[in-house]
C-alpha cells in the first residue's frame, strides 16, 4: 500500500474524493495542487498539513502563501511547481486528477522518479500514450488506472496473460442524452449537459459524457494502458453503469467488474493495490438493481465517439489535436459561447485543418495541442 500521496488537482471532483479516501486509509497527503487559490484549498492545507502546495497561477500562488503563511507549508507555482508536486521525494504515489493536457509533463516527471501513478487524467494517455507507456516500462513505474472502466479492465486482467485476452468490452452509460437524435440536441444548455444520470463528476468530463467524447477518450486510453489494437475494443452502452467494464478471453469467458457508481472505489484501489481494504462505500444491492441492459453505441448521433475511434486508428498527433480542440470547445460551451453540437464540429475541423503528424516526439505533441486550442478559439470563438 502507498504511504504518502501527492494529489494534483486536489480541489476538483476526483481530488476531493482522493482526500477523503486517503483520510479513511490513513495515507499521508504530502502535496496538493490547484489552478487557483480557493477557500477549499486553504481548508485542505490546514487539515492535511502537506509539505508542498502547487498553485498554478503565479499571482494566486503569492496571495495563497500569505494566506497560509502560519502553516509553514511551501507554495510553488507554474508548471515547474506542478512537476515538483508530482515528482518530489515527499510522495511515493501521485494521483493525477488535473483536467486536460496540463497533466502530461508532471506525469512524465513522476514516472521518471518511479512513483506509482494513480492515473485519473485520461488526456495524458490520449495525447502521448506511446511516450508515457514506453517511459513507464523503462522506469518500471506502476500506472494504476483510476478511471472506473480502466480500473475494471485492470482488475479483470489481473493474473491473466496478455495473450489470453480476446477483447475489451468498454462499458458506458450513454450519458444524459442517450437515445436522442443529434438534431434534438441543438439547444442543450451547459446546465442540462452536466447533469449526468449515474456519475457525479466535474463539469468538463460531464460534458464529455454527454457528447460521448469521454467514451472516445477512454477508448484511446484503454488502447495504450492495455496495449491493444482499436479492433480489440468494443464499446457497450450499459445504462445502469453497474458493470464498469469487462474482458472477453480467448475461450469465450467474459470477466466483469461490478460495483456501485462511486469514483472513491477505483481511487481507493489505486492507492491500496495489490492489496484491498474495507471501504466506506455502499454495497451493491442486487435485489434493488433488478436488471442490467446493453445497447450498441449509436455512432451516427454521437459523432464524437466515432471521431475518437477514427483517431485511435490514425494515431500520431490525431488524438491529441482532437482532445485539445474538444477541451477548448467544452470550455467555450460551458461559458455559453458555443452550441452543444458545435463541440464535435470544433474537434473534427481541428483534425481536418491541422492534419496528423506520425510518430511525434513530446515537443511536436505539445505544439499540436496548442495549435488545436488556438484554431478552435480563432475559428469558433465569438
Ligand atoms: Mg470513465
Amino acid at each position: 500500500m502507498v504511504r504518502s500521496v501527492s494529489i494534483l488537482g486536489s480541489t476538483g471532483s476526483i481530488g476531493r474524493q482522493t482526500v477523503a479516501v486517503a483520510e479513511h486509509l490513513g495515507i499521508r497527503v504530502s502535496a496538493l495542487s490547484a489552478n487557483r487559490s480557493t477557500g477549499l484549498l486553504e481548508e485542505q492545507v490546514r487539515r492535511l498539513r502537506p509539505e508542498l502546495v502547487a498553485v498554478y497561477d503565479e499571482a494566486a500562488a503569492r496571495d495563497f502563501s500569505i494566506a497560509v503563511a502560519d502553516t509553514g507549508v511551501r507554495i510553488v507555482s507554474g508548471i515547474g511547481g506542478l512537476i515538483e508536486a508530482a515528482a518530489g521525494s515527499h510522495c511515493d504515489c501521485v494521483v493525477t486528477a488535473v483536467s486536460g493536457a496540463i497533466g502530461l509533463q508532471p506525469t512524465l516527471a513522476a514516472i521518471e522518479q518511479k512513483k506509482r501513478i494513480a492515473l485519473a487524467n485520461k488526456e495524458t494517455l490520449v495525447c502521448a500514450g506511446d511516450i508515457v507507456m514506453k517511459r513507464a516500462l523503462e522506469s518500471e513505474a506502476e500506472i494504476v488506472p483510476v478511471d472506473s472502466e480502466h480500473s475494471a479492465v485492470f482488475q479483470c486482467m489481473t493474473g491473466r496473460k496478455k495473450d489470453e485476452l480476446k477483447r475489451i468490452l468498454l462499458t458506458g452509460s450513454g450519458g444524459p442524452f442517450r437515445g436522442m437524435k443529434r438534431s434534438e440536441l441543438e439547444d442543450v444548455t451547459p446546465e442540462q449537459a452536466v447533469r449526468h444520470p449515474k456519475w457525479n463528476m466535474g463539469a468538463k468530463i460531464s460534458v464529455d459524457s454527454a457528447t460521448m467524447m469521454n467514451k472516445g477518450l477512454e477508448f484511446i486510453e484503454a488502447m495504450h494502458l492495455f496495449s491493444v489494437k482499436p479492433a480489440d475494443i468494443q464499446v457497450v452502452v450499459h445504462p445502469q453503469s453497474v458493470i464498469h467494464s469487462m474482458v472477453e478471453l480467448v475461450d469465450g469467458t467474459v470477466i466483469a467488474q461490478l460495483g456501485v457508481q462511486d469514483m472513491g472505489l477505483p481511487i481507493q484501489l489505486a492507492l491500496t493495490w495489490p492489496e484491498r481494504c474495507p471501504s466506506m462505500f455502499e454495497e451493491l444491492d442486487f435485489f434493488r438493481l433488478r436488471e442490467l441492459s446493453f445497447e450498441t453505441p449509436d455512432l451516427v448521433n454521437t459523432p464524437c465517439l466515432a471521431l475518437a475511434m477514427e483517431m485511435a486508428v490514425a494515431g500520431g498527433t490525431g488524438p491529441c489535436v482532437m482532445s485539445a480542440a474538444n477541451e477548448r470547445a467544452v470550455h467555450m460551451f460551458l461559458e455559453h459561447r458555443l452550441g452543444f453540437n458545435r463541440i464535435y464540429d470544433c474537434a473534427a475541423a481541428a483534425v481536418e485543418k491541422l492534419g496528423i503528424i506520425k510518430d511525434p516526439d513530446l515537443d511536436t505533441i505539445i505544439d499540436a495541442d496548442s495549435a488545436a486550442r488556438r484554431f478552435v478559439e480563432e475559428e469558433f470563438g465569438k
